[in-house]
């Protein structure tokens, strides 16, 4: 905009645009509402040289005004500048990173509380980075699922798993078989390929679908409703299972969870962690071990570290559990030394 004196000039602009946008529109006789997430910046709050900074720093406004909610505005600042930076900054070392292979995967195991022994891995992506160290992906996942690095990184971490666990296979026949849990991004699940893909990750592999398990958000079913039932029909007849990942922190539709060809629905850990101080998680987490329990799923508690936990869950009779109290994510050297040494947890 030009003949700008300040910048409540372009807040104004700004808040009649939204009032505007509140305002509802007719399609086919339907209502429907829309509304803007507005990103402002002002050529006087940093000496721009090129008209793509200026588009740039708007664009980090946006992204701060979504974050804030929906239908705001927010105006760019020099603190913005510096974060806009750092992720541009990351997004780049993402890229030098798949190229340099930088990328590992962890796996962590999954183990029965009827049994006391393994039943089987989540592998989770870990960055070896040439400054930082060991990135966990918390810190790197977010922006890999936005620039749709993820799915480059989640193609080749579904080949790596399923290698692994057929060479475990291989090396031992005679433990009991755990299975691979491999998580699944929203980008992900929405690739056309995608059944395509995995079977082809299965071939090349050598890997039994029985073998593999899928997990995937709440979010992601949501999203994509009939066609996601759609997708994991054929996935199911891929011969490959779902898990239902940090369940209970989404929006499931309960009547239609009914319908999803899943197996396991994993208990997240925010409800696991304060369940020694806090009632309500705990007839939570009841809830959910019923609800696996009647519609014939099985139930994994993330996050389990101590045997204060472990014992509220065992009493609930939950099957299966995750977390620090049996093992941290490790390496496939340190997880395969786990394996061999077969333990035994008496739960
Ligand atoms: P998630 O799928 O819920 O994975 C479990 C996370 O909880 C992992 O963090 C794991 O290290 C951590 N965790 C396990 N046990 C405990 C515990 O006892 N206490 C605590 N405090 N944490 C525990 P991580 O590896 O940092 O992964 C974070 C998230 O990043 C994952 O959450 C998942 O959503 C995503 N992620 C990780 N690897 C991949 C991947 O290969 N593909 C995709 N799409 N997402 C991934
Ligand atoms: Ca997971
Ligand atoms: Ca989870």
């Amino acid at each position: 905009m030009a003949d700008i004196q300040d910048a409540s000039d372009a807040i104004k602009v700004a808040e009649r645009i939204q009032q505007e946008l509140s305002l509802p529109l007719k399609l086919d006789e339907q209502e429907v509402f829309t509304s803007a997430s507005i990103g402002i910046a002002l050529n006087s709050t940093l000496d721009y040289d090129q008209p793509e900074q200026l588009l740039r720093d708007a664009d980090a406004a946006m992204y701060r005004a979504k974050a804030l909610g929906k239908a705001r505005y927010a105006l760019f600042n020099r603190d913005m500048y510096a974060s806009a930076l750092a992720r541009l900054q990351l997004e780049a070392d993402l890229r030098r990173a798949i190229q340099l292979h930088e990328f590992q995967v962890y796996y962590q195991p999954i183990v029965s509380l009827l049994s006391g022994s393994i039943i089987g891995f989540e592998a989770l992506l870990r960055w070896q980075h040439p400054q930082r160290g060991l990135v966990s992906s918390a810190d790197f996942i977010p922006l890999a699922e936005e620039t749709g690095l993820i799915v480059e990184l989640g193609d080749w971490i579904l080949y790596e798993a399923c290698h692994q666990m057929q060479a475990w296979l291989v090396q031992y026949p005679h433990h009991s078989c755990p299975k691979m849990s491999v998580n699944l991004s929203g980008k992900q699940f929405s690739q056309p390929n995608l059944i395509e893909q995995i079977r082809h990750t299965l071939l090349s592999t050598g890997l039994n679908p029985h073998y593999l398990t899928l997990e995937i958000t709440e979010g992601v079913i949501a999203q994509n409703d009939d066609e996601a039932v759609a997708i994991l029909l054929q996935l199911r007849q891929l011969g490959v299972e779902i898990s239902i990942d940090d369940f209970g922190t989404g929006y499931s539709s309960l009547g239609r969870l009914y319908h999803f060809p899943i197996s396991v629905l994993k208990i997240d850990r925010s409800f696991v962690h304060p369940i020694t101080t806090d009632n309500r998680n705990l007839d939570i987490i009841e809830i959910i071990i019923a609800l696996a329990n009647k519609l014939g799923l099985s139930a994994i508690a993330e996050g389990v570290e101590t045997p204060q936990q472990l014992a509220i869950l065992k009493n609930l009779n939950c099957q299966s559990v995750q977390g620090y109290f049996f093992s941290e994510p490790l390496s496939s050297s340190q997880a395969t030394a786990l394996i061999s040494a077969n333990p035994q947890w008496c739960c």
